[in-house]
């Protein structure tokens, strides 16, 4: 495809890009990219040396696309050595002299400078076994994975286009630069980031491209699970999540193959009218755009199949809460996401089965078991959930679920005590009326807990101290510290 670009602004202002296509239309692009001073400062540094240098790759395409770049990379001709003597003086880390990016810190910014460089042969299907640096900007972006992201932008160049990415944005299309098959024979991860632009962005990955995806995606397996799962939950975060979960469900199942079980898999049960997969799929779609909230729903039925049962034509699926977190648990570690993520996905999803009862009592026995920020993300993954069910079901349950929240807000608005932390007498009172250090002390506020949730008593320090010294009355698991309550002089009988 030849296409060019011609920037038809001054420098510094806002600039046109007219975009002729082969076919002879001319599309205008309204683009609008304002390099932060440090890139541009950069770029005018290396060029007033004599060496090309654009803005390239992510921050191009965002600016493109009026969205605000995460950061700003640069490419040049200028060896690396080259750039560290151009910016001597300034901080330099030496990312990686050996594929040519040195970053420069600016404005306590990082920004990786590239040579322009040419990938030699690829091992290990993920990197090149050498790399050569070039003199030519067509070259550098050639190696580059989508045409969307083999963009280069110089204030006096403007855009330079090879591949035809311009055209791809406004068609909203992910596609490889040069043969599909072949690129991502090359490197996997790229499988992952087709995926991951096409949600984040909302494009469509075209067609040699989408088949060249569900051809080789088997190849990840040879991929470091940190990058996968990077690029999945990325990818799960994004707007376009439900379609490419559907569209490429066989990618997903290259690297969760727990999976293959729920596609299709019908549920024989009046609450849904998709399959386990696709009720999956659109509960993720319907819960917040929080990694976490969207691998707890990526996973939470995963042991349906597993735990299905028929009795008279009726589908039920006992204990898959539990048998869902304990496979997501699994598939977490293997995947290598955080244990505080591995933890709180499933906790949720340990619990996502089970009633939140819109009434303070319960409520502040959920807050004490997940703690706030927990118990929300338990009700979103409900709401999520049930959202995905049959339509009839629905509104019963979200009633319910918008009571829980309310009655959560009121406890939390009116700092209703929930936990041991939040009474208003501590360890050190009770030691300080004679109960002794050790179990009884947890013991006996667990129960002065119990009885403020229940609201038998006031979270008030007076009438606590009152209760202990006075008329605590004991259960089975509490009777080592009965005598020292029936005779109030705190030594242990
Ligand atoms: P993001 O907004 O997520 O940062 P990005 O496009 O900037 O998206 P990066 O991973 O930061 O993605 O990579 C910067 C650029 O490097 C890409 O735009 C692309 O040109 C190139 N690139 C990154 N990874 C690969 C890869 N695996 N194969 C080929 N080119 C790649
Ligand atoms: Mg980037």
């Amino acid at each position: 495809m030849t296409n060019n670009c011609l920037d038809i602004s001054r420098r510094g202002q806002e600039k046109q890009f007219i975009h002729q296509q082969k076919k002879g239309d001319i599309v205008t692009y309204s683009s609008n990219i304002k390099l932060p001073n440090a890139a541009e400062y950069i770029i005018a540094s290396l060029e007033k040396r004599g060496f090309e240098a654009y803005a390239v790759g992510g921050c191009v395409r965002d600016s493109v696309m009026g969205k605000k770049p995460k950061d700003w990379d640069i490419c040049t001709e200028a060896l690396p050595e080259q750039t560290m003597q151009c910016f001597a003086g300034q901080r330099i880390i030496e990312t990686g002299l050996k594929h040519g990016t040195v970053s420069l810190l600016l404005n306590n910014e990082a920004y990786e400078v590239t040579t322009f460089r040419a990938d030699g042969i690829y091992k290990d299907n993920r990197r090149p076994e050498t790399v050569e640096f070039i003199k030519d900007i067509k070259g550098d972006l050639a190696r580059r994975d989508f045409t969307i992201n083999a963009l280069a932008y110089n204030p006096e160049k403007g855009i330079q286009d090879p591949f035809g990415g311009m055209a791809d944005i406004k068609g909203k299309t992910i596609r490889c630069v040069g043969d599909a098959e072949k690129r991502f024979g090359e490197d996997a991860l790229r499988i992952m980031r087709a995926l991951r632009f096409a949600s984040v962005l909302e494009f469509e990955i075209e067609a040699a491209t989408a088949a060249a995806v569900k051809k080789k995606c088997g190849l990840l397996r040879c991929i470091a699970a940190e990058r996968v799962s990077a690029e999945l939950g990325a990818l799960l975060i994004g707007g376009g999540v439900g379609s490419v979960l559907l569209s490429y469900s066989s990618v997903i199942e290259a690297i969760i193959p727990e999976i293959s079980e729920t596609i299709g898999f019908v549920q024989k049960s009046k609450y849904h009218d998709l399959d386990v997969w696709e009720h999956t799929v659109r509960s993720v779609t319907y819960a917040t755009e929080d990694i976490l909230l969207r691998l707890a729903m990526l996973l939470h039925d995963i042991a349906k199949p597993l735990c299905f049962t028929e009795v008279d034509g009726i589908g039920h699926f006992r204990g898959h809460p539990q048998k869902s977190a304990e496979m997501a648990k699994g598939i977490l570690s293997r995947l290598k996401y955080d244990k505080e993520t591995i933890g709180a996905v499933v906790e949720l999803i340990l619990h996502h089965g089970k009633d939140v009862e819109p009434a303070h009592k319960p409520v502040k026995r959920w807050l004490n078991l997940l703690g706030e920020v927990r118990l929300r993300q338990l009700l979103e993954i409900k709401r999520a959930d049930t959202m995905a069910k049959a339509a009839p079901f629905r509104q019963g349950q979200i009633e319910q679920i918008d009571a829980a929240l309310s009655v959560l807000n009121e406890v939390i608005r009116q700092r209703q005590c929930f936990s041991i932390k939040g009474l208003e007498v501590s360890g050190r009172d009770l030691i300080a009326i004679g109960i002794p250090q050790g179990p009884d002390i947890g013991k006996v506020l667990g129960r002065l807990l119990e009885m403020v949730i229940d609201e038998e008593i006031e979270n008030d320090r007076t009438k606590l101290l009152k209760k202990v010294k006075f008329d605590l009355r004991l259960d089975a698991d509490c009777d080592t510290i009965h005598p020292i309550i029936k005779n109030g002089r705190g030594t242990k009988v």
